[in-house]
């Protein structure tokens, strides 16, 4: 039987509309099951009808980016997941109002962030080469406020523009509106980034691309970037590393089920075909029981379980 979750969104217009979906092709960790819709949303009037079909069905909605930091349950997930489409991309480049000789950058949420970190680049921003290779996009890097290298989101964000699925209404968030700090957010659970403004300095193209090179060729010798993985597993405790302890726990090449803890970098888990995401899980608790063991921390996971994954 059809779902009428389904039949109502197409009813709303919305073209891309899929019933039990499969998730795992759609995050980097490759595991998990199917999502009851998917659907790919181009625009604010998609966003809006999104809100209203789940509320009008009591159905819970998952944003998806490019689901590098997503670990969904094997059991799948009775909600609707909302992929941003290209719809919501886009990067613009003016001279900044605040910022002297900077450029104000407004990037579509679903634009990923690697291209937009050359993008900049080449138009001269500094500031950004961190996210070249953080396998994100826009929107995911605002919730999660990503970072890496000494940068991360909030160090140049000016504001965001968001839709609320519960209204449908758009709204123009300021950078300290949004709460972010280490890998955190305090956007509201309905709140949909559809675009991220930022004021960059200016910089000089050839160093900045130079920083990019750099930056890339340290991720490929320091990460298994050619196996599944959802980047770090677990936020750094105050003062240490969580890849540090993980090592030190003597959790390297641990391996449950088809997941296993990277020998590359020990804060990554990596999966080979077959993987659940109950391995993972089962090898997260592992690794926190045994860092907890030897050194009486207690690890967090950056990750985000989607409902269910526990
Ligand atoms: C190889 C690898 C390296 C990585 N390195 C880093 C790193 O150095 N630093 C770092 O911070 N992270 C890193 N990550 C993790 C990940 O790339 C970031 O957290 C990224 O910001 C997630 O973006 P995404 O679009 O994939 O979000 P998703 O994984 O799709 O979603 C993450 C969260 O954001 C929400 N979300 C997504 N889009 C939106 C939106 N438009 N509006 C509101 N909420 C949204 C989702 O619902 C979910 O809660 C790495 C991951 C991998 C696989």
């Amino acid at each position: 039987m059809s779902d009428p979750a389904v039949a109502a969104l197409v009813a709303a217009g919305i073209a891309e509309v899929q019933g039990e979906a499969p998730l795992a092709p759609l995050t980097t960790l490759r595991v998990g099951g199917a999502a009851r819709v998917l659907v790919t949303v181009h625009s604010d009037a998609d966003l809006a009808a999104v809100g209203r079909v789940a509320t009008e069905y009591a159905l819970p909605w998952l944003i998806v980016g490019r689901g590098s930091n997503l670990l969904v349950p094997d059991e799948g997930w009775q909600g609707i997941a909302v992929l941003l489409g290209r719809g919501l991309r886009g990067v613009t480049c003016s001279p900044s109002p605040d910022l002297v000789g900077g450029q104000r950058v407004r990037a579509g949420a679903a634009e990923p962030l690697p291209a937009l970190a050359v993008r900049v680049a080449d138009a001269g921003c500094a500031g950004f080469a961190w996210a070249c290779a953080v396998p994100g996009t826009v929107g995911g890097a605002v919730r999660m406020n990503a970072g890496a290298h000494g940068g991360d989101m909030a160090s140049h964000l000016v504001e965001v523009d968001l839709i609320r699925l519960r209204s449908g209404a758009r709204e123009t968030w300021i950078v300290d509106a949004l709460g972010l700090s280490y890998r955190r957010s305090q956007l509201p659970d309905d709140a949909v980034v559809v675009s991220a403004t930022l004021d960059l300095p200016p910089g000089d193209p050839e160093t900045i691309r130079a920083e990019i090179a750099e930056i890339r060729a340290w991720r490929r010798t320091h990460q298994p970037l050619n196996q599944p993985n959802c980047g770090s597993v677990f936020t750094n405790p105050p003062g240490d590393s969580a890849g540090r302890l993980v090592e030190a726990a003597g959790c390297k090449g641990l391996e449950i089920g088809g997941a296993s803890v990277s020998q590359r970098h020990a804060n990554f888990i990596v999966t080979r075909p077959g993987a659940t995401a109950a391995d993972v899980l089962a090898l997260v608790a592992e690794v926190q029981r045994r860092v907890r063991d030897t050194a009486g921390v207690d690890l967090h996971t950056e990750v985000v379980r989607v409902a269910g994954a526990t």
